[in-house]
């Protein structure tokens, strides 16, 4: 096995914590990146916002100077405004950065409603944008930026050159176990065509190790690897939901037939009801998409 899930350093740079995502362990991660300057890669939930700036006073990391946002879903970026405000009681200004395509997404987060896990607050914060090939630089240490869209219309990569890692957001896919893997086709703005070129565009890229929100961070081959494991895993998800276009809105039954077949069912029992039938319908809401259905 060669992802590791455990919290704690990624690399001498570099830490990841748990965001503990719907009070669920090993789901969701974010990343701290301290050089001269400490950066935080997404921010988690605003239901867990509270517990995440706990956790970042404790290791010493509150505020952050920078936070860099991978793409716009809620679970990435609606703890803003809360880390915002602390940093403001302290007197300091957390800098955003997000992509140009992420601007309209962070000031009308109404598109999150499809995950029904609101409300969202809308990011009003000043944002600086990134575009292909800018470069955000902490004081000893230099994130390189890649437009890498697909699993929104807004995402991106980010290379830490020192150490060869690579933020992915969650372009490749959720896998939350090393037998789960669930593809990256989520609504509302996913896309296929863009997906395949992203894909592409990572396998040119110089990195050893990826870091992934969902969970964990990946070495040795399996970080290359797991470019095409991607696309195969994507494949294998297309065609059970494929083979069950007839039901695409009945949850229950794609449970049954698609993502029991998907997961082993002793697995998916250790997740919450709500989570499995959340991501199902997202997935199918998602598959709707990349299919134009
Ligand atoms: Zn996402």
């Amino acid at each position: 096995m060669t992802a590791n899930r455990t919290p704690g350093k990624v690399n001498e740079d570099t830490t990841l914590i748990d965001a503990e995502m719907m009070g669920i362990p090993g789901i969701m991660s974010i990343y701290l990146i301290e050089a001269g300057k400490k950066c935080l890669i997404d921010s988690g939930t605003h239901i867990e916002a509270r517990k995440t700036f706990k956790k970042l006073k404790e290791l010493n990391f509150f505020p952050p100077d920078i936070i860099i946002i991978t793409h716009s879903h809620w679970d990435h970026v609606q703890a803003i405004p809360f880390l915002s405000q602390r940093a403001k009681k302290l007197g300091k200004k957390i800098e955003i950065y997000a992509s140009e395509a992420a601007i309209p997404n962070l000031r009308d987060q109404s598109f999150n409603n499809v995950f029904e896990t609101g409300p969202f607050n809308n990011i009003e914060e000043d944002i600086i944008t990134l575009k292909e090939g800018d470069t955000v630089d902490l004081d000893g240490l230099i994130l390189k930026i890649f437009e890498t869209p697909g699993h929104m219309n807004d995402d991106i990569s980010i290379l830490d050159e020192k150490n060869k890692n690579l933020f992915v957001g969650d372009i490749l896919g959720m896998k939350v176990a090393d037998n789960v893997f669930v593809p990256p086709f989520m609504p509302p703005k996913c896309n296929p065509e863009a997906y395949f070129k992203t894909i592409d565009k990572l396998k040119k890229i110089d990195y050893e190790t990826i870091s992934l929100h969902h969970f964990g961070y990946i070495y040795d081959e399996e970080a290359r690897s797991i470019l095409d494991e991607s696309i195969a895993n994507n494949e294998l998800y297309w065609k059970a939901y494929e083979e069950n276009t007839d039901h695409l809105d009945d949850i229950p039954y794609l449970i049954e037939n698609v993502m029991e077949k998907l997961i082993p069912k002793s697995t998916l029992e250790n997740y919450p009801e709500m989570l499995v039938t959340g991501v199902t319908y997202w997935l199918s809401q998602g598959f709707k998409i990349y299919k134009g259905l």
